[in-house]
């Protein structure tokens, strides 16, 4: 039997696929291209092309490869020096504005103590698929898939892992069957802990946004997270301002609860850029926690998000790996 033979004999879907054919002694050995499927095709695929070739005559053994053309994924991690400055909040909303941009853009929620992104994006309660031995990750209205502790635990759940086990639980969420995805924000816990020191090293984020408000305790906390990637190398993308200025809902009339240009000032001290500000704003909660990310609309708060994705962007196009 030679390759002729054997290649007749195979399904269509295989015969499309097969990239190259080898036989001698009875030893048949198939390379095939399994590009744009997700693990359980290809685990299919594989079992369908073994058996069909196996059962040609003449062929003692058989051996099947996959070659794919594997999507280079990117990732970019979200960071803040302390909790509540809006890291979450930040994340989805740039994951918005980024898939506008054309990124094929996913969440990863790896503030395992405190996920926010299910509610963000309206999928709470709702549990992973598995494929093969992956997750995979949870749609969204917002059309961003997304994957978070939450999403395999109770919701309220406090989850009280320690260090090996919350390593594990992110490697899982980074390491889903992201697909198609080409760009993945991870939102990080906040602070300088071992979470995030286990999850940069392991996990190489491409580059890091750190978040801050604009009081000085919450700058110094910054501070530290941008020391924190630096010892790493992962590269610092700059500081986002948030919760800058409270524009009045009925006068108009712009208040600085936590103080003006201290973030600016603080970015240049670090020599990182300073990315841009976010107003603190009562339609930005609501519509956030509302599981409807305001980068999706039109308008001045939309504008805000994609100002700062549109930067992250450059950068991506000027460093592609
Ligand atoms: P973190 O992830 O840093 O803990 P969150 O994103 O969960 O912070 O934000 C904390 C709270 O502040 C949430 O209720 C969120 O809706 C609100 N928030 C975040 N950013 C803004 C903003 N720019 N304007 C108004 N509220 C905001």
């Amino acid at each position: 039997m030679n390759e002729t033979h054997i290649r007749k004999r195979l399904p269509e879907e295989i015969s499309r696929r097969l990239q190259s054919l080898r036989v001698a002694d009875g030893k048949a050995v198939a390379v095939l291209d399994a590009s744009g499927l997700d693990e359980a095709a290809r685990n299919r695929l594989e079992t369908q092309a073994l058996a069909a070739i196996q059962q040609t005559e003449g062929i003692s053994e058989a051996r099947v490869g996959l070659v794919a053309d594997r999507v280079k994924r990117r990732m970019i991690a979200i960071a803040s020096g302390k909790g509540g400055v809006g890291k979450s909040t930040l994340t989805a909303n740039l994951a918005v504005a980024l898939a506008r941009m054309g990124h094929r853009t996913g969440v990863v929620d790896a503030d395992i103590y405190g996920p926010s992104q299910p509610k963000l994006f309206a999928n709470e309660g709702e549990r992973p698929g598995v494929s093969g031995k992956k997750l995979t990750p949870i749609a969204s209205a917002a059309g961003i898939p997304v994957l978070s502790v939450g999403h395999l635990v109770e919701p309220g759940r406090a989850v009280a892992w320690r260090g090996p086990m919350a390593g594990n639980a992110l490697g899982q969420l980074i390491d889903a069957d992201w697909g198609e995805t080409d760009l993945l924000l991870a939102d990080l816990p906040p602070g300088t802990g071992d979470v995030q020191l286990t999850m940069v090293q392991r996990h190489r984020p491409d580059g890091v946004v750190i978040v801050s408000t604009p009081q000085d305790l919450a700058l110094i906390d910054a501070a530290r997270a941008v020391q924190l990637f630096r010892e790493v190398s992962v590269p610092v993308f700059g500081l986002v301002e948030n919760m800058a200025g409270y524009a009045c809902p009925h006068c108009g009339e712009i208040s600085d609860p936590f103080g003006h240009g201290g973030a600016e000032t603080a970015a240049q001290a670090m020599d990182i850029p300073f990315l841009g500000r976010i107003p603190l704003a009562l339609d930005i909660r609501a519509a956030s926690d509302a599981g409807t990310p305001p980068a999706a609309g039109e308008g001045a708060h939309a504008d805000c998000f994609a100002a700062i994705a549109g930067q992250i962007s450059d950068w991506l196009e000027r460093n592609e790996g």
